[in-house]
């Protein structure tokens, strides 16, 4: 498991592992936690333009 303290959007690759996909950190290799994939993904959403919006 990856234990970067910031892992940023351009870092993250996405390999296929048997029937699902994971999150990988390209600087040191290993794949995000729990933690860093939930905030990678709102990075990500963010960066999208996805950003949730309640009215
Ligand atoms: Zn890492």
């Amino acid at each position: 498991m990856c234990n970067c303290p910031k892992v940023t959007f351009y870092e993250v690759e996405f390999k296929t592992v048997g029937m699902k996909v994971v999150a990988n950190h390209k600087n040191c290799g290993d794949f995000l936690n729990d933690d860093q994939f939930s905030a990678f993904e709102k990075e990500l959403t963010k960066y999208w333009g996805f950003e949730e919006k309640k009215e």
